[in-house]
């Protein structure tokens, strides 16, 4: 399987447009990995995890065609997820689509129905919108996809397990620490995750009072309770991503040189796994 990530920041992206803190002052200053859009992924080149408003520039630098990727799954309706404007531009007139085009079909809890109404009522069923349900598996591009529920503060997060024969990813983004609920359902899976991504945006921090994100402290236990519960072992790749310029030490550099001899790699606009 190969998971790309196109974005890896949280609602601000890095550098924040307008912040002066030092972490996005030295994120000007050094460009290249230090630079964040908001979070994206694309699964074995043909799933779309997410729809933010980088999405224009992902497909540009990637060189990812829209009209030949069909499938989106969507984590939730936060604004750094989700920016239905974009969509509108399937309709006729802004887009020309061959006639058997079988549409490019967005999959989320019942959320995205209210947050990507009006695109859909504006495509002329170009855009479709499937609400899927959580521990409820489903097949798309020839994946097995589950949602699970994510704890983030909106009415109805997931995120996602994506299996491919005997391969599997979690990509575990916007989350707190998983829910008993969501433990329950990954213990009894039977899955062995090739390539865990967590979510890390409060950067190297230990512990954080009432947060509705992870970091290092809560990235840790989450490993070895995956590892403790059989569903990762020393084989597994954990990344850290979704990053905001809040966090702590969130710079590539210093991020990397805490994490790294922990185990854990640091996410980059455009990296690659393959597993
Ligand atoms: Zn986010
Ligand atoms: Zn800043
Ligand atoms: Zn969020």
């Amino acid at each position: 399987m190969k998971l790309q990530y196109l974005g890896t920041a949280a609602a601000e992206g890095v550098p924040s447009l307008f912040c002066r803190c030092d972490k996005c002052v030295k994120a000007r200053e050094r460009g290249g990995r230090e630079i964040r859009s908001r979070s994206q992924a694309i699964v074995n080149d043909c799933l779309l995890i997410d729809f933010p408003s980088d999405t224009f520039s992902h497909c540009n630098e990637y060189g990812i065609d829209l009209s030949k990727v069909n499938n989106c799954i969507i984590t939730h309706v936060h604004g750094d997820h989700t920016f239905p404007w974009e969509l509108h531009h399937l309709r006729r007139g802004n887009s020309v689509l061959p006639e058997d085009y079988e549409g490019f079909h967005l999959f989320g809890s019942e959320d995205i129905l209210g947050r990507f109404d009006a695109p859909y009522n504006q495509t002329n069923g170009r855009l479709r919108l499937h609400t899927v349900l959580p521990f409820q598996p489903f097949e798309l591009c020839g994946m097995r996809i589950t949602a699970l529920k994510a704890k983030h503060g909106t009415a109805n997060p997931y995120f996602y397990m994506i299996e491919d024969g005997g391969l599997a990813i979690l990509y575990a983004h916007d989350t707190e620490f998983f829910s008993e609920e969501t433990w329950e359902y990954l213990k009894d899976s039977g899955v062995k995750f090739s390539l865990v991504s967590l979510d890390c945006t409060g950067g190297a921090a230990e512990h954080i009072e009432k947060y509705s994100h992870m970091y290092l402290g809560e990235n840790k236990k989450c490993r070895n309770k995956l590892i403790e519960l059989g569903l990762a072992d020393e084989n597994t790749v954990f990344v850290l991503n979704h990053f905001s310029h809040n966090g702590l030490n969130v710079n590539y550099k210093e991020l990397c040189e805490i994490v790294n001899s922990l185990g854990f790699e640091v996410s980059y606009d455009g990296m690659e796994i393959i597993c």
